[in-house]
């Protein structure tokens, strides 16, 4: 039997980054996951200022981003066919698969990687067992869950899965190709729903590499004909959404692979136990359109691995108290319950069509527009100042 203080089920990116953090403590630690390189996934596609801001303090962000494609020149954000302010520019555009295997590669040779599924898990106030699909047991002080979506090896544990919100939204993502010139005229776009019958939030146009890449937020179950409609002239979907988004985007074609995903929101019960942790996914999901996934994974990760772990590996044992602390931080709780919020406004943001939220989307669109004006009036009382930005 392989003896560890941390064993880590799933290298996504909670895993890796877990991996790269202890690694570089000085903490011993394992790795588990079934693939050696991560595949292809169609997940989070850029990390923004907010997700950057919490990675930093993980002492990783510098190598991150120089795998990434940085949104020059900002983003524009548009509504009715105009563009209504131009944000700075604080997107970096990666593939997830290109964005876990970065973090991967961040992970130093003091930490094995098993090329494995763990099967069963057996936990107790001290040492932790695991099995591998290869019949390998691990013993370790602590195992940090982070296995994603994966609920097999929770369930024998008695942790359970509460889907607060089935379907939530459903993102679709693919490639938007400028037909008749070289390049759009943005750098990058957040295009808001036009009416509340669209049933969308918004489409994001941003960088990876030299693609335009694009990912759109609907609200609608997955039978519903739009999507069939999306998959087969994604040009005249894309239209009857938006009717006007062609004013700024100019003549288009959809080109890729079109990726269509739902995402359901749910929280996790039965957790607090003795030996074992839940981090990203594993503890509970996000809205893709919120934006909050990632930041998740990256708060849970700096707390775990650098407020917590080198504490509890301090004194002996592993009990329910301990594993609790990290339940307990403020940061995390706050960081998880904005991130349920978001996911709710949004969608009531983007869809309702009672007063109240049709008054708040004029305030959010008008609150934009002014904020674009004083922009644009400061870019010009001040244009050596912004030329240099
Ligand atoms: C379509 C879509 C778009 C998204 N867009 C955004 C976005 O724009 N912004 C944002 O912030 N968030 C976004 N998210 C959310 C974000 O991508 C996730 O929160 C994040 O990827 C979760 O990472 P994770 O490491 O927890 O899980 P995962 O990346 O799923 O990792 C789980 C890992 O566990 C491994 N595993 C599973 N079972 C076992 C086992 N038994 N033994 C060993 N290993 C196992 C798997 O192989 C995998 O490597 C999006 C999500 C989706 C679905």
């Amino acid at each position: 039997m392989r003896h560890t203080d941390i064993a880590i089920i799933g290298g996504g990116l909670a895993g890796s980054t877990a991996a790269a953090m202890l690694g570089r403590a000085g903490i011993s630690a394992i790795l588990i996951d079934p693939h050696q390189v991560y595949p292809f996934d169609f997940r989070c596609e850029k990390l923004d200022g907010f997700q950057a801001g919490i990675l930093r303090k993980t002492g990783l962000l510098d190598d991150v981003l120089r795998a990434t494609t940085r949104d020059v020149g900002g983003a524009w954000v548009a509504r009715f066919g105009r563009m209504i302010d131009k944000r700075p520019s604080d997107q970096n555009g990666i593939f997830y698969d290109a964005l876990v295997n970065t973090m991967r590669r961040l992970v130093p040779s003091c930490v094995d990687f098993i090329e494995a599924k763990a099967t069963a898990v057996e936990t107790s106030n001290d040492r932790q067992t695991i099995t591998l699909s290869d019949g390998e047991k691990i013993s370790a002080r602590l195992i940090v869950l982070s296995n994603g979506l994966n609920i097999g090896l929770r369930h024998t544990l008695g942790i359970e899965r509460d889907v607060i919100s089935p379907c939530h939204s459903i993102t679709v993502g693919f490639n938007l190709v400028p037909v008749g010139r070289d390049k759009f005229d943005f750098p990058a776009m957040s295009y808001f729903t036009e009416n509340a019958a669209a049933q969308m939030a918004y489409i994001t146009l941003f960088p990876i590499g030299e693609a335009m890449r694009a990912n759109l937020i609907v609200y609608r179950n997955m039978d519903d004909p739009w999507l069939r409609r999306m998959r087969q002239t994604p040009e005249d979907a894309l239209d009857e959404i938006m009717p006007n988004f062609r004013k700024l985007a100019g003549n288009f074609k959809v080109d890729d692979t079109i990726r269509i995903r739902p995402a359901d929101l749910y929280v996790t019960r039965g957790h607090r136990q003795a030996g074992i942790v839940l981090i990203g996914d594993a503890f509970g999901t996000s809205c893709p359109g919120a934006g909050t996934g990632t930041g998740k994974v990256f708060m849970d990760v700096e707390r775990l691995c650098s407020a917590y772990i080198p504490s509890w590996l301090a004194s002996e044992g592993m009990d329910i108290d301990k594993i609790s602390q990290f339940y307990d931080d403020p940061e995390k709780r706050e960081n998880d319950a904005r991130s349920l919020r978001e996911a709710f406004d949004l969608r009531s943001m983007s869809t309702d069509t009672g007063l109240m939220w049709h008054a708040r989307r004029w305030a959010r669109f008008t609150a934009r527009l002014c904020l674009g004006i004083f922009r644009t009036i400061r870019e010009t009382v001040s244009p050596r100042r912004f030329a240099s930005q």
